[in-house]
């Protein structure tokens, strides 16, 4: 009988994992306007549908298509303020399968991300890192 018990439960944490899903948004903040929105108009409409449906997610900045700029800082710094996780896209999203790219450029890359200050990273741990 306590075996079963056991079995149940990691059946259960499977089948919950199973279901699990995450919500990752990669390149951002992207300052580029749309023809019906601007890129503020997106993100607050991207962070308000999230919001609606109780989803956390993650925003994987690439420092170089804005956030490196303070509206574009601003933009991305509302996903953490509204308790999404923030994520290292690197700064200019170098093509990693590029055999001209070495192992000390892409952790140039990184690191030229990270000091943008955002109100989810924590300068003690590694940011998540994502390519
Ligand atoms: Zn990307």
């Amino acid at each position: 009988m306590h075996c079963c018990v056991a079995c149940l439960s990691v059946l259960l944490i499977q089948a919950a994992q199973a279901q699990s899903v995450a919500f990752t948004f990669d390149d951002g903040p992207n300052l580029e306007a749309t023809p019906r929105l601007s890129a503020q108009q997106r993100n607050a409409a991207m962070l308000a549908a999230l919001r609606k449906h109780g989803v956390q997610a993650a925003l994987f900045v690439t420092a170089g298509n804005g956030a490196d700029r303070p509206e574009g800082l601003a933009l991305a710094r509302a996903w953490g303020e509204a308790g999404h996780a923030i994520g290292n896209h690197t700064m200019t999203h170098p093509d990693l399968n590029s055999a001209k790219l070495a192992l000390a450029q892409y952790q140039q890359e990184v690191l030229d991300c990270a000091p943008t200050p955002m109100p989810t990273w924590r300068p003690s741990a590694p940011p998540i890192c994502r390519t």
